[in-house]
């Protein structure tokens, strides 16, 4: 990527009406069927224009054709029975009911891959997709056949890297995995979580990104957050190993979040996908609010490595706040790129 600061977004953006309930997370979808199918493809050329118009460089679906990060992958997975659901605690922190692993897991075939071929049709932008990490998958899913949470994620990462070569045979620049999870197991990531994860980029040319942030605005989330304390320093407990990793980029939260920013310095060398937009409020930034915490990370993270992101996905906005957050993301990354070619 030849431009200073090329924009992007951490995954998720707002769904039209008529694809699913807008400003409400993993809603069911509206339509069925064929109907679904071509819904799905409009509503994704909807948010790339959005994304176009708003001057985002490294663009995506706006993950227009999945219901929610985890489970739309899943549920295209053979060993995981979706009928036969238990209740767990998600990474520790709020009780879901989840699908029951029951065999061996596979993937007969594609999940995303005629999507992504989609949206390459669309774009010749650079174009980013994301997939759950393994071990957020594993902590979305109740095991009753591996017993063992590493043995199952091993798996996954073998299947999630079948997907990745496939995504980037059909013209992804960047695929990036999303590892909420490596905020909450600390001992989990640096045994095996980061080893799975590479096992997952396997033998990639494209570019590969791992994104870990403190989630959506839910209350879940947010109740968790009040509990950390002034400063969040969950990150210290997994940057040192993740940046002798082969993964390429990190995607981080870091406006408005209570991480500290000198944190950044334990992943240097790493190209950086700076959250310079907070997703769990509906104020929209002033391109001088997202200019300061481009500078703030400039710090520690080297120009050329620096990719101004959102903190987390949007799907819970509305189009209209979500789009004005896209517009601030541009006009602050613009000031910052006019002040380092000055
Ligand atoms: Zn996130």
């Amino acid at each position: 990527m030849k431009k200073l600061l090329p924009t992007s977004t951490a995954g998720s953006l707002p769904k039209p009406s008529w694809l699913a309930q807008p400003e409400t997370l993993w809603s069911p979808w509206k339509l069925q069927g064929d109907e679904l199918f071509d819904g799905k493809h409009d509503a994704l050329r909807v948010s790339l224009q959005e994304q176009k118009r708003a001057g985002v460089d490294i663009v995506s679906d706006g993950e227009q054709t999945r219901q929610h990060f985890v489970t739309t992958f899943i549920e295209h997975l053979d060993g995981v029975d979706f009928e036969n659901r238990k209740t767990v605690k998600i990474r520790d922190r709020y009780d879901a009911s989840v699908p029951t692993v029951v065999g061996a897991v596979s993937r007969p075939k594609p999940v995303f891959v005629k999507d992504a071929e989609f949206l390459r049709q669309q774009t010749d932008q650079p174009i980013k997709w994301a997939l759950p990490g393994p071990m957020t998958m594993i902590d979305t899913l109740y095991d009753d056949h591996y017993k063992s949470r590493e043995k199952l994620a091993w798996e996954f990462a073998k299947i999630l890297n079948q997907e990745a070569r496939e995504l980037e045979a059909a013209g992804v620049d960047i695929i990036q995995f999303d590892e909420p999870a490596f905020n909450v197991f600390f001992d989990d990531v640096n045994d095996w979580g980061i080893a799975t994860l590479e096992k997952a980029i396997e033998g990639l040319k494209c570019e590969t990104a791992v994104h870990i942030c403190y989630g959506y605005g839910i209350k879940a989330n947010t109740d968790w957050k009040k509990t950390l304390g002034s400063e969040w320093r969950q990150y210290e407990e997994v940057f040192p190993k993740l940046q002798k990793s082969n993964i390429d980029i990190v995607s981080l939260e870091c406006h408005n979040s209570h991480v500290p920013i000198e944190l950044l310095e334990l992943i240097r060398g790493k190209k950086v996908m700076v959250g310079a937009i907070d997703v769990a409020t509906d104020k929209i930034e002033t391109p001088e609010e997202v200019a300061n915490t481009l500078r703030k990370a400039l710090k520690y993270v080297d120009a050329d490595k620096l990719y101004p992101c959102t903190n987390c996905g949007m799907a819970p906005l509305s189009r209209r706040v979500a789009r004005g957050k896209l517009n601030a993301l541009s006009a602050g990354a613009e000031i910052v790129r006019s002040e380092l070619s000055a």
